[in-house]
């Protein structure tokens, strides 16, 4: 599906190694960002922190901010920032507090920083990405919804400007670690049959399907093996989240729809594999411990020290797979079809999502309206032609809108 001039998959040969490396974290009050400060605080001759984005998070930010002692601190709103402010001043910390979308921009394209990671959650998280890949930062991306919302254009701009896109979610980054190392992004001159992405089904793998009216959000965001935000974790309770990384390694490697495979494994060990033309499967293990992901591409060329164990194949009983099931999680089918339409489709997809689940953790909505929400917003007319950044949000906006109509006429 991607046309000759979208987008040559990631170039990770373009990456600049400096040591150390200075690093804007945006989201780095949520789960990827403390798991982000954990391998950086591993190694503080490797990295220096420039700007910390926490958005109302002020206390976790504060407490950041004293031990990490960066340039700047970026959160929502005046409010916040003048509670930052008072909770830094009080202990003496230099660090300038800035608020708002365009400050997110802002230190995420400044000169001084080489590397920014991006774990902001939902579309919010694009400007600031895209501003990086425009200054040709080296971006360690976690928002996945950036990729779902505008993958064409923000794979184009990281090209077009040098900038190098290493992947941290965890599919993708077991992806990246065992394609070819001279990988270049036109999958067939390297024997790739497909990409395997691995899923752990969520909480309600085996759940009965009679009672999914009334899953709690509390019940949808106990994921059973890996620690997340909310938003994320009921994603991977409907299976969105798998579809949302469809997309993802669409425009990440460059792959089209139909080599893209979708296989349930409910130990999250292997984080996903690589078929290649002669039979091998190249796969990637690990504890479930989203550590192991960042130190890759942070260290990137060299292995680091995550703190995330070994994993102890004698506590391993089995490994098990199996084919997902579309009545089950409608929400993955409602992804393939999006990204198959291609255009505005998976930005549509995303939006509506994203209004969703915030409604199903408001308890507005029940667990099962959340694909009903999301189809109804894909049968919407929307427009196809969406070049650039501001006609993409004002998709996501009208989306939004649509999404909250609906919602309001289910209750
Ligand atoms: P989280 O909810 O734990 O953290 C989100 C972060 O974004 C927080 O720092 C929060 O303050 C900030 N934030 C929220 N709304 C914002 C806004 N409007 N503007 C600016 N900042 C805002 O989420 P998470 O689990 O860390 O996920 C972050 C991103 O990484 C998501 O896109 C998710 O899909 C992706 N991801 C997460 C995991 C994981 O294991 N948690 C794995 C793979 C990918
Ligand atoms: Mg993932």
């Amino acid at each position: 599906m991607p046309s000759e001039n979208a987008s040559d998959g990631i170039r990770y040969k373009v990456i600049l190694i400096m040591t150390p490396q200075v690093l804007t974290i945006l989201g780095s009050t949520g789960s990827i960002g403390e798991s982000t400060l954990d391998v950086v605080s591993r190694h503080p001759e490797k990295f220096r922190v420039f700007a910390l984005a926490g958005h109302k998070q002020v206390e976790k930010l504060a407490a950041q901010c004293q031990t990490l002692r960066p340039e700047y601190a970026v959160v929502a709103d005046a409010e916040h920032a003048a509670r930052l402010e008072a909770m830094l001043k009080r202990d003496g910390t230099a660090t300038q507090v800035l608020h708002g979308a365009q400050a997110l921009v802002d230190v995420a394209s400044a000169d001084e920083v080489s590397g920014v990671m991006c774990a902001i959650v939902g579309a919010a998280g694009l400007p600031s990405a895209l501003a990086a890949a425009q200054k040709g930062k080296t971006i360690y991306l976690a928002n996945k919804e950036t990729l779902v919302v505008s993958g064409a254009l923000f794979m184009e701009t990281a090209r077009a400007n040098g900038a190098a896109v290493l992947p941290v979610d965890s599919e993708h980054n077991a992806i990246f670690q065992v394609l070819p190392r001279d990988y270049t992004g036109r999958l067939n001159e390297h024997g790739i049959r497909s990409i395997i992405l691995t899923a752990s089904g969520g909480p309600f793998l085996t759940t009965d399907l009679g009672t999914f009216d009334s899953i709690t959000p509390a019940q949808a965001v106990k994921h059973p093996n890996w620690s997340m935000g909310r938003k994320i974790s009921v994603d991977s309770a409907t299976m969105m989240n798998k579809g949302l990384e469809l997309i993802e390694a669409h425009w990440l490697f460059n792959c089209p729809p139909d080599k893209l495979e979708v296989v349930i494994h409910p130990q999250s060990v292997i984080h996903s594999m690589v078929r290649y033309r002669d039979g091998s499967v190249l796969a990637q293990l690990g504890n479930p411990d989203m550590r192991t992901p960042i130190a890759y591409c942070l260290g990137l060329p060299e292995r680091i020290d995550s703190g995330v164990g070994d994993l102890d194949f004698d506590a391993l009983s089995a490994l098990t797979f199996q084919k997902p099931d579309f009545d089950r999680f409608p929400c993955l089918k409602l992804a393939y079809e999006a990204m198959n339409a291609g255009g505005a489709a998976p930005c549509v997809l995303n939006a509506a999502n994203e209004a969703a689940v915030a409604a199903f953790l408001d308890g507005q909505i029940k667990f099962t309206d959340i694909a009903k929400t999301v189809a109804h917003c894909l049968s919407q007319d929307f427009s196809d032609g969406l070049g650039n950044i501001e006609n993409l949000l004002a998709q996501d906006a009208v989306t939004r809108r649509q999404a909250q109509e609906f919602i309001a006429a289910l209750g």
